[in-house]
Parts: C-alpha cells; sequence; structure tokens
C-alpha cells in the first residue's frame, strides 16, 4: 500500500513537488491510501518504457552519442506544469459541491494561467467543452490517455501529434470547479489510473538519466 503523497518522494529538482497541499474544502486532507494494483511500480513502468521506442535500449554507456541520447531520454517526459503543487489527490475524498464522500478519479494541481504541457509523445484524441470539465484536452501516450480539464484555452486541435513539452492548454476554471486548478485524469485502456503513477514514471527517468550522466561527465 502507497500512501499517495508518498510516491512523490524527493528530488532536487521538483522539491515543491513534495508539498502535497491539501484543499481548501473539508475531508480532503485525510490520508488516502491506494492499492499499488495494475499500474503497480514495475509493471506500470515496464509498460510505459513499451510506450516509447527509444526506452527499450539503454544508450550507449559512453561517448558524445551515448550522452545525447541520455539527453534525450531525459527530454522525452516532461511534468504537465511547470510548477507541481498537488491540491488534491486522486482517491476517495469529500466532494467540495456536494459535501458527500465521493471518488476523486484524478489529481488537482495548483495552476493560474499556466501552460499545460504534453507529458510525453502522443497525439490528441480529442478536445471539447462540457459541464462538467469544462474546456479540456484528451492525449494518447501509447495504452494510456491523459486528460487536461477546466482549461481556459484550448491551444491544440484533434488529432495532432504532440511532443513532450508542447503546450497543449491554459489553465482556468471553467465547468464544474471551485476555482483555478488543472485537473488531470489518466486512464489505461479505458480504466481509470492514478496520474501519480506517471508522475513518478517522469521523476524516475529523469534521475535515471541525470545518474547517468553525471557517471559520463
Ligand atoms: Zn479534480
Amino acid at each position: 500500500m502507497l500512501a499517495a503523497g508518498v510516491i512523490m518522494t524527493t528530488t532536487p529538482l521538483f522539491a515543491q513537488f513534495n508539498t502535497v497541499m491539501p484543499g481548501r474544502t473539508t475531508g480532503v486532507s485525510e490520508s488516502v491510501s491506494l492499492k499499488d494494483d495494475d499500474m503497480g511500480n514495475r509493471q506500470g513502468k515496464a509498460f510505459m518504457e513499451g510506450c516509447l521506442s527509444e526506452e527499450k535500449s539503454a544508450p550507449a554507456s559512453s561517448g558524445e552519442a551515448g550522452k545525447e541520447k541520455w539527453v534525450q531520454r531525459y527530454l522525452s517526459v516532461c511534468y504537465p506544469l511547470r510548477k507541481m503543487k498537488v491540491n488534491s489527490p486522486y482517491g476517495y475524498r469529500t466532494d467540495p459541491f456536494t459535501g458527500k464522500r465521493k471518488f476523486h478519479n484524478g489529481i488537482d494541481l495548483h495552476a493560474r494561467g499556466d501552460k499545460v504541457l504534453a507529458m510525453m509523445e502522443g497525439t490528441v484524441i480529442k478536445v471539447g467543452q462540457d459541464r462538467a470539465s469544462g474546456k479540456y484536452v484528451v492525449l494518447r501516450h501509447g495504452e494510456f490517455t491523459v486528460s487536461y480539464c477546466h482549461l481556459s484555452r484550448i491551444l491544440v486541435g484533434k488529432g495532432a501529434v504532440v511532443r513532450p513539452r508542447d503546450a497543449v492548454g491554459i489553465t482556468g476554471n471553467t465547468g464544474r470547479s471551485t476555482g483555478e486548478h488543472l485537473h488531470i485524469t489518466c486512464r489505461r485502456n479505458g480504466k481509470s489510473v492514478n496520474p501519480a503513477k506517471i508522475f513518478n514514471y517522469i521523476k524516475t527517468t529523469r534521475e535515471k538519466c541525470l545518474a547517468a550522466l553525471a557517471e559520463m561527465s
């Protein structure tokens, strides 16, 4: 069992990411346990590596070409916001609108008019607007789909190919939202999974690349 916040362990680059802030609403601060199920660390990581062809083999261990491969691998992943602060984790919480206990199927990140970035290579499979999600963008990364909700602006069109760090929208407060934030949901083959798994994958990928580069310099 992993506590929701524990997944985001220390990293010098994204130290602020540790700050799992309880939301303003009551109940959100209660600690939520997550079952390390079918997207468990090892299996999930192996799958994510399968999504990215360049992840299948380790870069050469020496030389400029080897360094460049580690740099490219580092750049193949990206957090969705430049500053990552979790307002509300994935799991059961008190719904801010109804006050009832309800499953929160994504992660809420603090945001203020920020660019929302593609976390890796992928395609835009849906853009739209509805009463719940507001303006939203859905990206496909292999078997995973990621949606970004409550946007103020959508910057991509359906069918577009995105690279890591491409801005796909601007955060906002559209739809069923009590204040500006970025709601991220993630599905694997249609089944809801905790987006923290992807954030953790990004963190470990980057750490691995930095360690390899440090060793080569
Ligand atoms: Zn949310």
